[in-house]
């Protein structure tokens, strides 16, 4: 930080000691915000509760960007093949089964969704009736999906 700017931040701490405020910077939104000491232990709740839902919000967001749906096994592999990503296909619950299918992909099971589509037909993989509709996830050198806005 160059002397002008030292100085410039130094005129600013020394006006919001005059006005009673402190500045709170968002690290989610760069957003600086002058905040009046009276009543700054609710304004910091408030934003962090502001913050833990936009933080959400994004992450559902890439989430719902990134994954596909499958129904057949050469459409499942197809969208998993050398790139990152969620795909949301039938399983019938197998152990064996889900082995083999990070066998033939890499991909591995991460979750069963919340509210999940009703599982209908059979697994992506066997003629099995499908138990679960699962989120698969392909982990590529060893870390998971983790390209967050
Ligand atoms: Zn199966």
């Amino acid at each position: 930080m160059g002397n002008a700017r030292r100085a410039a931040a130094a005129r600013d701490r020394a006006q919001d000691i005059e006005k009673s405020q402190v500045l709170l910077a968002r690290r989610d939104t760069r957003e600086k915000l002058g905040v009046p000491i009276d009543g700054l232990a609710a304004r910091v709740v408030e934003l962090l509760n502001d913050i833990q839902r936009t933080l959400l919000e994004r992450a559902v967001a890439f989430r719902d960007e990134h994954t596909q749906q499958a129904d057949t096994y050469d459409a499942f592999k197809q969208m998993l093949e050398g790139r990152p990503g969620f795909v949301l296909a039938p399983w019938c619950g197998s152990a064996a089964c889900e082995a083999q299918i990070k066998t033939d992909t890499q991909a591995t099971i991460r979750n069963i969704p919340m509210n999940p589509p009703k599982a209908e037909g059979s697994c992506v993989r066997c003629d099995s009736p499908a138990e679960f509709v699962v989120r698969f996830e392909i982990v590529l050198v060893g870390r998971p999906f983790q390209g967050r806005p």
